[in-house]
């Protein structure tokens, strides 16, 4: 399975479901970064979101 990661623009690599800050939405759940808070793009957010260190 391909792995994604995201580099935010604070430079923190997200890579797991603990890299992300879950925020209930009224639609769909916002993803930010833990460090700063930036918002993360859902479709990536919902990979990351679904990977955990082994
Ligand atoms: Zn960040």
């Amino acid at each position: 399975m391909t792995r994604t990661t995201y580099t935010c623009t604070c430079g923190a690599r997200l890579e797991y479901r603990q890299d992300l800050e879950k925020e209930s939405g009224l639609a769909a759940p916002t993803w930010k970064c833990t460090d700063c808070g930036t918002p993360v793009p859902g479709q990536i957010a919902e990979k990351v979101s679904h990977q955990h260190p082994s």
